[in-house]
């Protein structure tokens, strides 16, 4: 093969270059097939994030919403401190207030306050980029005398950021580019938190490149026996399917990308997504527990959170020291990583026998998604008519099964 308009490589190297081809093809191991993810040993344990759960979701904190969301706030704050992590807002502040809209005396009341941290980029060519690596702390509070401890929605993502926050502060090379360690208030109020932050953000919001927000990785889709996490959004930057990719997964955690067009505006992410800025959003997805009192802290599967933080902090390692920055594409191109995912959750709800019982007509709907996803595969593509019922489809199942 010689390169176009370039100079042919004379016989004798062509030679020289097969016969070295061979001698690599011999003396190599068998080479793992191409689809086989790299691995990596998870570098955040167990025990770096349980601890943050259980305050969090303890009844001390009774489901952190109003006073006593603004305890949650402090013992992140307490925590940004620890690690050295400078103010995020002005006047050297942690906290960023978040207010209501004005009332017939022109008064703004406080609703709620993001907190936020920042590690400064240790290139100064680049630092003035930014990660924003974010969680929603607040939850629902305690309803009818019974506290929603909201152990997985979201203490679990919280463990994320703080974990993530930890590893990096404490690392001897700092990150290229910034990193902004953002906890929202208010995401059960509709996103006010996140909406507000983007609206008024520290710095010229374009100086944001990229995203992160962890809702839920702690449990499983459905309870389903899932040792997965859900990826959405990389589909509108394709930096970062090639940095999901190079930076592989956790062991004993598989990681299935989905378009977030199959679940529309879930989380912290929506502010951010609409003003075109790459996004990642990471959850284990919704379970039945989702929104009740009995979503706790000894229902959480605490090696999955400790694997999930891993791989959001490979990533942002990654993100911040790429020449490659992600770049928006509105409309996403369709690969067949959503219909494999896909594929297998419905396998496992359909083999899922007396631990997950379907009705006749959810069994029915199951089985049709499994039947076109194995279509798709077979076929080797996905048409944008195939791709359109899929969502439907998915949305149809999200409500009804899940
Ligand atoms: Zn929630």
């Amino acid at each position: 093969m010689t390169r176009p308009g370039g100079s042919p490589i004379p016989r004798r190297r062509t030679q020289q270059l097969f016969a070295l081809l061979l001698l690599l093809l011999l003396v190599m191991p068998e080479v793992a097939p191409a689809e086989e993810p790299v691995t990596f040993r998870p570098e955040i344990a167990v025990e770096d994030v349980r601890p943050t759960i259980a305050y969090l979701a303890s009844p001390e904190l009774a489901g952190r919403s109003g006073r006593h969301s603004t305890r949650a706030a402090e013992f992140i704050v307490q925590r940004f401190q620890e690690l050295g992590l400078q103010p995020l807002f002005a006047e050297q502040s942690y906290y960023q207030d978040i207010p209501a809209a004005k009332d017939e005396n022109g008064v703004r009341r406080v609703l709620g306050r993001n907190v936020g941290a920042f590690l400064p980029g240790s290139d100064p060519a680049r630092s003035d980029e930014i990660l924003l690596v974010t969680a929603h702390y607040d939850h629902l509070g305690t309803r009818g005398g019974e506290i929603f401890a909201g152990a997985d929605d979201n203490a679990s993502g919280v463990a994320m950021m703080l974990a993530v926050a930890t590893a990096l502060s404490k690392q001897s090379n700092k990150p290229a580019r910034s990193i902004a360690f953002v906890g929202f208030d208010l995401e059960e109020h509709m996103l006010w938190g996140s909406t507000w932050f983007a609206a008024h953000p520290p710095w010229p919001i374009e100086r944001v490149k990229l995203f992160i927000t962890a809702d839920m990785i702690g449990r499983s889709l459905g309870d389903l026996p899932l040792p997965a996490v859900f990826v959405l959004g990389s589909e509108h930057a394709p930096q970062l399917k090639e940095s999901l990719d190079r930076v592989g997964r956790p062991e004993g955690l598989d990681v299935a990308r989905l378009c977030v067009d199959l679940i529309g505006t879930r989380s912290d992410y929506g502010p951010f997504r609409d003003r075109q800025i790459p996004f990642l959003f990471f959850s284990s997805g919704e379970h039945p527990d989702y929104h009740t009192p009995r979503d706790t802290p000894e229902r959480i599967d605490y090696e999955k959170v400790a694997r999930v933080s891993s791989l959001v902090l490979r990533l942002v390692r990654d993100m911040a020291a790429t020449e490659e920055l992600p770049e928006w594409v509105d409309k996403p191109e369709i690969d067949l990583d959503e219909p494999r995912a896909l594929e297998r959750i419905t396998t496992l709800l359909l083999e899922a026998g007396d631990k997950r019982p379907l009705t006749d007509v959810q069994r029915y709907m199951v089985s049709i998604v499994r039947k076109r996803c194995r279509a798709i595969l077979e076929k080797g593509e996905m048409t944008p008519d195939d791709r359109t019922w899929l969502v439907r489809m998915s949305q149809l199942l999200l409500l009804s099964v899940f």
